[in-house]
């Protein structure tokens, strides 16, 4: 073994680097050990074509949580906004779109009593996702154990729950059986926002609005509305690449030591415990502790091997579901597109393409039968528009989240990736007539095109499907749910651990502080 070190992170993901700056700021030695040349994983900012730069996979911000932002100090590294509280704007083909704030809906053809629905219903969402977001920045309680600590945690989100009233708990227990098409349709009349409402539930997710789920998804997604008074989605200034810089400024200033380039092959073990890693080079680097933020699956079936672990064990993990069905198109323009209807003033907030509940339910359709839409629905930005260090003077960059894209496509994606982005540009020009001229350069990634890029196993945006069997105390399955894994000294710390995906940091800050309870301060 050439080096040891306390702690050795596997990947430098937001969440890798979260974890690492807590625990060298608690006196930890730690490498971090990234396979790819870049630190960031899935929140990045590259090239795409020359001059023009995209946030290559998530691309907008509102989860990050301001604990996570406070305690590393990552406004004084650098993560400042190039926008903040966009608007979410319901592109409708005839240009009669709907935009969407915090608590009001501006547009034609929405009935008094849908403006009137709509913030009551996004308040009492807001509250159960305030119970939600109660339990994400603490270690999932196990069921069956007797500690203090797990009957607390337990106890807290019983009473949490209980703070709700009798009503908003009757409710809570009812809307979280059905799902968010039915919830939206028994609320709302106008298509239009519900179809833009039931998206955001099913964004990253293997599920269409009438799939169960759902409703837990669209509180998951609402907990970032709570640390704003608006809507909470922002856009970095740099792109989500500058959050992942700030990160590593500030682990690099406590300490952190990174490497990049360098895929870690294996977990090393002795006996049952894991005692460092071997890089593809063939390095072996020691460490007393080892983390993953690499998503469950690499990390016990790749660099861990299931010939290492418990067989039922093993099954668990090989059974998570982690199927990417979310594509993304980066475009550069050689000037602003014009969306009919849209004022020049509004490119810069979030557009969506979801015109109705049942045309995003048929999206989904597709993805189930081994298909791509044919009618896909969109999450489009045009960071650009904030930010010029994006693209060239007067120049911009399009980059929107593209669903469904099934992962194991029954065409293959190297025969049909041409034609379904050409598919995407042309729907995209029923909303933007004339955008395909503008086209200087694109890209589509689709989920093996992310998996191959970003190392995460099927391409899947939280490492694993966020629904109940998948969710806090079985995340990402019993056993591993509370970071500390079967194996001794091996923990995990990414998007598959509680709470999920997304760019959070809190699987990462959770990790971190179940390390410093469970193992001797070095
Ligand atoms: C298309 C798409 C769009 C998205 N849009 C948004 C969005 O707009 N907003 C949002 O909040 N979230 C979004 N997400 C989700 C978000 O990007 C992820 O959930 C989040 O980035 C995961 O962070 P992480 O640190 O846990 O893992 P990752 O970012 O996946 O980082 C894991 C790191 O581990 C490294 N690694 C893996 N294996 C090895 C190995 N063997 N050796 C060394 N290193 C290794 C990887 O290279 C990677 O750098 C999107 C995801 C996708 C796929």
């Amino acid at each position: 073994m050439s080096k040891r070190y306390d702690v050795i992170i596997v990947g430098a993901g937001h969440n890798g680097l979260v974890c690492a700056t807590y625990l060298a700021l608690a006196g930890y030695s730690v490498l971090v050990v990234e396979a790819n040349e870049r630190v960031g994983g899935a929140a990045i900012t590259r090239e795409f074509a020359p001059g023009y730069s995209v946030s290559a996979c998530a691309h907008l911000l509102f989860l990050l949580h301001p604990k996570i932002v406070a305690d590393l100090s990552l406004e004084r590294h650098g993560l400042k906004p190039a926008a903040t509280d966009l608007h979410t704007v319901a592109l409708a083909a005839d240009g009669a779109h709907l935009t969407l704030t915090a608590d009001a809906i501006d547009g034609n053809g929405v009935s008094t009593g849908d403006r009137a629905a709509y913030p009551l219903f996004l308040n009492k969402l807001r509250r159960f996702a305030g119970v939600l977001q109660k339990t994400f920045m603490t270690r999932p309680p196990r069921l069956a154990h007797k500690s203090m600590a797990d009957l607390t945690a337990l106890a807290k989100l019983g009473l949490s729950l209980r703070l709700l009233g009798r009503d908003d708990m009757r409710e809570l227990l009812r809307i979280g059986a059905i799902n968010i098409h039915d919830v939206l349709q028994e609320t709302f009349e106008n298509d239009l926002l519900k179809g833009a409402m039931g998206f955001d539930a099913v964004s990253g997710g293997n599920l269409g609005p009438r799939s169960p789920n759902t409703v837990l998804t669209c509180l998951y997604r609402l907990t970032g509305q709570l640390n704003s008074k608006g809507s909470g989605i922002s856009i970095p200034a740099g792109g989500m690449g500058a959050v992942t810089g700030s990160l590593r400024a500030g682990a690099e200033a406590a300490g952190v030591e990174i490497v990049t380039g360098t895929p870690v092959k294996r977990i090393l073990l002795d006996r049952d415990r894991a005692t460092g890693v071997e890089t593809s080079d063939g390095e072996r680097i020691s460490g007393a502790i080892v983390v993953s933020n690499a998503d469950p699956k690499t990390t016990f079936m790749k660099l861990v091997g299931a010939r290492n672990i418990e067989t039922g064990f093993a099954r668990r993990i090989d059974n998570i579901r982690m199927q990417g069905k979310a594509a993304k198109l980066h475009l550069a323009l050689d000037g602003p597109p014009t969306f009919r209807g849209l004022e020049q003033t509004q490119l810069g907030q979030r557009l969506v393409i979801a015109p109705s509940l049942n045309y995003v339910e048929r999206a989904f359709d597709c993805s189930k039968y081994g298909e791509y839409s044919n009618q896909p629905t969109m999450e489009i930005n045009i960071p650009s528009v904030h930010d010029d260090s994006l693209a060239p003077k007067g120049k911009h960059v399009l980059s929107a989240i593209i669903q469904y894209a099934p992962y194991n496509l029954r065409a293959g994606w190297d025969a049909e990736r041409a034609a379904f982005k050409q598919l995407i540009i042309d729907k995209l020009a029923e909303y933007a007539p004339g955008i395909e001229e503008r086209i200087i350069a694109s890209e589509l990634l689709t989920p093996p095109d992310i998996e191959k890029e970003f190392n995460i196993h099927g391409g899947h945006w939280h490492h694993g499907e966020c629904s109940p069997d998948q969710f806090m105390m079985l995340r990402p399955t019993p056993g591993a749910a509370q970071y500390a894994t079967p194996v001794a000294g091996l923990y995990l710390c990414g998007a598959g651990s509680h709470p999920g995906g997304g760019v959070l940091g809190l699987a990462g800050r959770n990790a971190s502080t179940e390390i410093l309870k469970r193992e001797k301060t070095p």
